[in-house]
């Protein structure tokens, strides 16, 4: 899965949520976060972001955000 970190905040270009097949962009308060377990990896988001701040998981030190954005993909809407 792909995960959004801090670099979101504040950010809230939305070039990402187009992109994406499967529609598993979320929006929470202040950050977009992405489903884990719907994104299919495709990494079309990734090159969207002008912050970068969607990365693959398996790059280092992402877990804090990989449990995040599932933890907030749950409660926030979907966009
Ligand atoms: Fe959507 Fe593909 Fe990005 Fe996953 S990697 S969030 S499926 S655009």
């Amino acid at each position: 899965t792909y995960v959004v970190n801090d670099s979101c905040i504040r950010c809230k270009f939305m070039d990402c949520v187009e992109v994406c097949p499967v529609d598993c962009f979320y929006e929470g308060e202040n950050m977009l976060v992405i489903h884990p377990d719907e994104c299919i990896d495709c990494g079309v988001c990734e090159p969207e972001c002008p912050v970068e701040a969607i990365k693959p998981d398996t790059d280092p030190g992402l877990e804090k955000w990989l449990s995040l954005n599932a933890e907030y993909a749950k409660v926030w809407p979907n966009i």
